[in-house]
């Protein structure tokens, strides 16, 4: 290991190992740091990804991907079930691999990893980050840089410890409980949402099979509502109605910041990338992908302001992330809002107009067109989400 390196990366999940291999693509110094001992685990994560999310970065492989989805199951408070087709929708990973195999790829580039090393604080000179603190075992260090990405995830400290504004309103935070389940009997190419009072108010429920009769089962809800009654108390529920011997392979809990990106990911010597720059799509509550894209954009940027000795040219990483998600998940951030607080009735009459349009044209589109139709004030917001 070198004294300093031109970039470190705080955390291996998605956004830090492509932040690493984009950085490290460019022939610069980059050393990746993880608290835990294995990348990729523990998983927090419901798995879930879109085809062209993963295509992006890397070749769909089976060793990581444990379902292929061509179906959405849309369920009502009343038990109507909607169902979309899509032609290769995404995956369901099995992440403890795919981060690994995200890691390798950062490696390949060049980038160093180290595991086991928990950042503890920043080494911060005239206003301007410049390396961080850490453990490694047992052993209090630091590291300079020229700049650090912090990709710590939704607990994330880096850009707090930067003096970056990272507060999230604990009504924006969803609150998920997730067991992975086996003899669970689903269609393994389908995932399946579960809408109401009685499932996820403020949030959905999901069921996503993890290949044959095993499936990851789990659920958000707002911040609001698990102040009053947490989400496990609701899997615990659906568990007991639906699957009460089902043997449970694993159980996990964990937040995420289902709203707009913070207003600043990026300062002299510094940015924040995935979950840390809350760059969640704020509707799914999904951030593999999102994170990833981050990730991609943070280190490109390090590594041309490195290559041009022009550091300031970290700043434009907030427009550019703008221009290819932020935008657009403000105006996801709006319809959540309008959406997740539709009644069960609301859920009920959209499930039942859905159903009365011809099977070959039911797709996403036309269900929020028949969402529409309950709360036409959502229909500029729908109409940017398709122009933009
Ligand atoms: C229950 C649940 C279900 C979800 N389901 C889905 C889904 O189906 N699809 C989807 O797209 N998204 C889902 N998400 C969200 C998704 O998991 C995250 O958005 C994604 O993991 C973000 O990636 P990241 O790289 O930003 O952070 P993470 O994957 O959290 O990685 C951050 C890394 O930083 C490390 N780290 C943290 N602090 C330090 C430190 N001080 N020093 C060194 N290392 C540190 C952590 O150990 C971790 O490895 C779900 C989340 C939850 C909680």
């Amino acid at each position: 290991m070198k004294n300093d390196y031109d970039i470190i990366v705080v955390g291996a999940g998605p956004a830090g190992s492509m932040a690493a291999r984009f950085a490290a693509e460019h022939g610069v110094s980059v050393l990746m740091l993880e608290k835990d001992r294995d990348v990729g685990y523990p998983v927090r994560c419901g798995e879930a990804i879109s085809k062209t999310g993963v295509e992006e970065f890397i070749t769909p492989d089976n060793k990581w991907i444990t379902a292929t989805i061509i179906k959405f199951s849309l369920n009502s408070p009343d038990g109507t079930e909607a169902v979309i087709e899509f032609e290769d929708a995404g995956y369901v990973l099995e992440r403890r691999i795919f981060d690994y195999e995200l890691a390798k790829t950062a490696a390949s580039a060049g980038a160093e990893i180290l595991t086991r090393t928990y950042v503890d604080g920043l080494l911060i000179e005239e206003g301007k980050v410049c390396g961080v603190k850490y453990e490694f075992r047992g052993e209090q260090k630091e590291l300079r840089a020229k700049i650090v990405i912090g990709a710590d995830g939704v607990e994330s400290r880096v850009g707090r410890w930067a003096g970056l504004k990272t507060f999230t309103d604990f009504r924006d935070m969803e609150c998920c409980a997730q067991v992975t389940a086996s003899n669970i009997n689903v269609d393994d190419s389908t995932l399946y949402f579960y809408f109401g009072e009685n499932y996820a108010p403020g949030g959905y429920f999901w069921v996503f099979p993890k290949g044959k009769n095993i499936a990851n089962i789990g659920l958000g809800v707002s911040g609001m509502v698990g102040k009053k009654r947490s989400a496990l108390s609701f899997l615990n529920n659906f568990m007991n109605n639906n699957y009460p011997q089902a043997p449970v392979l694993t159980s996990i809990a964990g937040g995420v910041p289902s709203t707009i990106t913070l207003e600043k990911i990026s300062a002299p010597g510094i940015m924040l990338a995935g979950d840390a720059a809350r760059q969640v799509n704020p509707l799914s509550g999904g951030g593999i992908a999102s994170g990833m894209i981050g990730g991609s954009i943070a280190g490109r940027i390090a590594g041309e302001a490195v290559k041009m000795n022009k550091l300031g040219h970290i700043l434009t990483y907030d427009r550019e992330w703008h221009n290819r998600l932020g935008k657009r998940h403000e105006i996801f951030e709006r319809l959540k809002n309008g959406i997740y607080n539709f009644d069960d009735n609301k859920f009920n009459k959209i499930a039942h107009s859905f159903n009365k349009v011809p099977k070959d044209k039911r797709t996403l589109g036309r269900l929020f067109t028949t969402a529409l139709i309950n709360q036409p004030a959502l229909l500029v917001d729908i109409a940017k989400v398709f122009v933009i």
